[in-house]
């Protein structure tokens, strides 16, 4: 049965969306503007309204510096090796360009919050954020993804969390100087390199004094559970995908997931449809029942409480099904038919971020 239309949509909070460097950068964003409908890309507000999006986690995401082709589905630099495929990860950045561009599109995002009448706001704390899903006030996250921006001594950490930061992934896909990210690779444990440095180390405990989320999307194997055993906070990973039903470096083993659940944290399912893709395949759309069944494997595994979205909006191909932000409802609709109830519903929305926030953020 179609869902109602007189109910409004279920407001989701999203562990993550690419929407800044959109916003930013022309050579991907087309000059859109996030207050104007467009077809653009996955979100702007009048769509973000319209699917029920009440927040997320606004991502700063520095691409090398020659743009932003590799590492994304049709990159000429994926090479495709028998029945997987393997992406060779990018270079280090220089961190006098990553301080540089991220300072800019932290602009983008305080232009935002200031050009919009009072309809989005960068939320410091968890009241701020549960004023905000209770008003209808859309409640951005400042988050890094990838630390390249902040100076090993940890120096400049202080100042981006007066800024309004307080959530950093600490590798995006590459090596830096915390830690270094896995490579997009299929089939392939997630098990790709070292572990987190010295200064990595120094960071999660910074994080944890701070009162910053530290996120484990991208992160290799040992730097997760380098990561696990020191946080005090509960573990994150803002978008990712189940290892089991697809073999994908990007995507969480059993025991990553088991860890997770045991630290009362919270993983957000991605929409990035070749992550879910029981195949690998990059090529080609993928039912939004695939993302169910990652979703309903995580449920099952962790506990209803551990699991979340993180759409990955305006970074990544997503199904058909969903389209952009307008597809949440559906989404939603699929996972009420698979049984969940609307208490579990919730959670999956937005109660779980919220905890987790709540129970990080000091
Ligand atoms: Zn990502």
């Amino acid at each position: 049965m179609p869902s109602p239309t007189h109910r409004p949509p279920m407001p989701v909070f999203d562990g993550h969306n690419d929407t800044l460097l959109n916003l930013h950068s022309p050579e991907r964003g087309k000059g859109r503007s996030f207050f104007t409908r467009s077809e653009i890309g996955h979100m702007d507000l009048p769509r973000a309204r319209q699917g029920g999006l009440a927040g997320g986690f606004f991502g700063i995401f520095v691409p090398a510096p020659t743009g932003f082709a590799t590492g994304i589905a049709d990159s000429p630099a994926i090479t495709y090796t028998g029945n997987g495929y393997s992406v060779a990860l990018e270079p280090p950045l220089e961190p006098a360009y990553a301080v540089e561009y991220t300072g800019a599109v932290i602009q983008v995002l305080f232009g935002l919050e200031a050009a919009s009448g009072g309809e989005v706001k960068v939320v410091r704390d968890a009241d701020q954020l549960h004023q905000c899903l209770a008003s209808g006030v859309l409640a951005a996250v400042l988050h890094f993804e990838g630390a390249e921006a902040i100076h090993t001594d940890l120096s400049n950490l202080e100042g981006y969390y007066q800024q309004g930061l307080r959530s950093i992934g600490i590798t995006w896909s590459r090596p830096n100087a915390f830690g270094s990210g896995v490579p997009f690779s299929y089939p392939s444990s997630p098990d790709t390199g070292p572990g987190l440095t010295s200064a990595g180390k120094d960071l999660v405990r910074a994080c944890n004094r701070l009162g910053i989320v530290v996120d484990l999307a991208h992160l290799n194997e040992k730097g997760f559970w380098d990561a696990a055993n020191l946080t005090t906070a509960p573990l994150v990973v803002t978008h990712s995908a189940v290892h089991t039903l697809t073999p994908k470096s990007r995507n969480l083993t059993d025991r990553q997931l088991d860890a997770v659940a045991a630290s009362n944290g919270v993983v957000g399912i991605t929409f990035a449809r070749y992550d879910v893709a029981t195949s690998g395949s990059l090529k080609g759309d993928v039912p939004l029942a695939e993302t169910v069944h990652h979703i309903l494997y995580m449920v099952q595994r962790m506990g209803v409480d551990h699991v979340g979205f993180g759409s990955d909006f305006d970074g990544t191909q997503i199904p058909e099904e969903m389209g952009d932000v307008t597809g949440l409802p559906r989404l939603i609709d699929l996972l009420r038919d698979a049984g969940l109830d609307e208490a579990a519903l919730r959670k999956l929305a937005h109660e779980n971020w919220e905890r987790v926030l709540r129970d990080t953020w000091k």
